[in-house]
């Protein structure tokens, strides 16, 4: 095929459930993925450029001209493989990572005014064929060496580094807070973009490779980091993540009704809320307004929805600044969420019980762009609405995990809260002298951020550990 003849293809569209539908269940993911013949199809319009822009987009390095052209020869084994020497959760990947912002951002079809070759949804493609067939191959691991280290935290960060890490041939034991293993895959992420059993394959995975994993143990409550030591562990790889939700500190938040997305969705998610007859329900609200235009506030407007919910997401810029992936904001529309953009809650007003009854927003402009580069809100003098709402979920933004920053005597912390560490990720200590063989990264060195970058800092903690304890 020539590469004109590739170029005329036009680019697969995801075979997603209808809008309809889908509102009506919680459980029932919204892609579907691709099937065979669409796979092989698109994979051939990639053209092997010389210099892959694809592959400097990718924050982990993956082939992506490699397990494209495996995929061109319905060769799906292969191109697995290839991904699997760079990433280690490329189910995940295929479904949660921002492809329009890395790879595909960087792909040689956007400067031919083209749509880019849908990369994301191939990744997705090779790891559910690989799945479906009941063929995951383990990756090879060297002998033990006898030296054991421990990971606090199971989300993308402790995974990635925690499978390296095993095939380094260390007896690795992660230790999580909650009851399940998989981190904000688990409790953040819902099932209609990211269906649970899609992490426990991976974690499974794993455990085949020898990873023990603790549960219900919080290092710096349950036991400590010094704890650890005296039990052996030679190095500790610190992967506790963003998980404390931030609020406005506005009039009304206590009101009850008014709760932040972690708590929403970790109940929903993680303790069966939903369900009828649980023993941790949560409220169902009738008009639920979001706060917020990140992927945490479309995951938990979309939750709503499928709860029964009239749902609006209130953000204080207009919807080119919001944060959240592009299909993910795409969806919550067609689902019939409502979006008020350029409003900001004031405060919240309440019955006579305490329960909200309603939101005042302030109107607002788009002045300069700020630190971040985007046009910063402004407000409109004197504009303020009222709006009738019975639940407001407040999604704007998360603060790293405070436990291991707060027990570790000497740990460099940064003001934002986040760990300081090298640029091979180790942890910096006041005093030098005093460093121990402790790693950290993931949210809880970057701040909130995506979960390829997580994984990515699993790796490169996990090389530099190895190397250190390998002296
Ligand atoms: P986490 O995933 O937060 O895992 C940290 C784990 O450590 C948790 O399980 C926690 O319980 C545990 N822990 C904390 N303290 C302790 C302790 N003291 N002892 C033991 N265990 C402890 N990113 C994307 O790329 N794409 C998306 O679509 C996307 N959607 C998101 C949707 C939501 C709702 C949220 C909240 C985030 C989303 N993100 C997304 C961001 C991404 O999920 C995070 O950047 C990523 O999960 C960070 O990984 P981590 O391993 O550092 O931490
Ligand atoms: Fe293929 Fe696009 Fe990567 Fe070029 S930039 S190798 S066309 S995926």
């Amino acid at each position: 095929m020539t590469a004109k003849e590739r170029a005329q293809i036009e680019r697969v569209k995801m075979n997603e459930l209808t809008p309809e539908y889908r509102v009506t269940t919680r459980l029932e993911e919204v892609a579907q993925g691709l099937t065979k013949e669409q796979a092989v199809l698109e994979s051939q319009r990639c053209l092997n450029c010389k210099n892959p822009g694809c592959m400097q987009g990718c924050p982990v390095g993956i082939h992506i001209p490699d397990f494209l052209a495996q995929i061109q020869q319905e060769n799906f084994a292969e191109a697995i493989r290839i991904i699997k020497e760079s990433s280690t959760l490329p189910a995940v990947c295929g479904r949660v990572c921002p492809q329009e912002k890395q790879c595909e951002a960087q792909c040689i079809y956007n400067k031919m005014q083209k749509k880019p070759v849908a990369i994301g949804y191939l990744e997705r493609f090779v790891a559910d064929y690989e799945r479906e067939q009941g063929e995951i191959v383990p990756p090879q691991a060297a002998p033990r060496n006898g030296k054991k280290v421990a990971v606090i935290g199971s989300g993308p960060a402790g995974l990635a580094f925690a499978g390296d890490m095993a095939k380094f041939g260390y007896d690795v034991t992660v230790f999580e807070a909650l009851h399940e293993i998989g981190g904000v895959l688990k409790y953040g992420i819902p099932e209609f973009r990211l269906p649970n059993k899609i992490v426990d394959v991976e974690i499974d995975g794993l455990r085949k490779l020898g990873v023990t994993f603790l549960t219900d143990t919080i290092v710096g409550k349950t036991l400590s980091v010094e704890d650890l030591q005296a039990e052996g562990f030679a190095g500790i790889f610190v992967a506790s993540g963003a998980g404390l939700p931030r609020f406005m500190n506005i009039p009304g938040e206590n009101l009850i009704g008014v709760m932040s997305s972690n708590e929403y969705l970790t109940r929903v998610n993680l303790m069966g809320a939903a369900e009828a007859g649980n023993d941790t329900p949560v409220l169902k609200g009738k008009h639920v307004v979001v706060v917020g235009g990140g992927n945490t506030a479309m995951d938990s407007v979309r939750t709503a929805r499928r709860l029964g919910a009239e749902a609006t997401i209130v953000y204080r810029r207009s919807e080119d600044e919001m944060p959240a992936r592009r299909e993910e904001i795409e969806h919550a529309k067609e689902e019939g969420v409502r979006f008020l953009t350029l409003h900001n809650p004031l405060e919240y007003l309440g019955d006579e019980k305490g329960r909200v009854t309603q939101a005042r927003l302030q109107v607002m402009t788009l002045g300069e762009p700020d630190a971040s580069g985007r046009r910063s809100p402004v407000p409109v003098e004197g504009k303020v609405e009222t709006l009738d709402v019975d639940e407001v979920i407040v999604a704007i933004g998360v603060s790293p995990n405070p436990i291991i920053p707060s027990t570790v005597k000497g740990l460099d912390i940064s003001r934002k809260g986040t760990i300081v560490t090298d640029d091979n990720l180790r942890a910096q200590f006041t005093d030098p002298t005093k460093a121990k063989v402790m790693y950290a990264g993931g949210d809880i060195v970057r701040g909130g951020a995506t979960v390829i970058l997580a994984m990515s800092d699993g790796r490169k903690a996990a090389a530099a550990m190895h190397e250190q304890l390998s002296r």
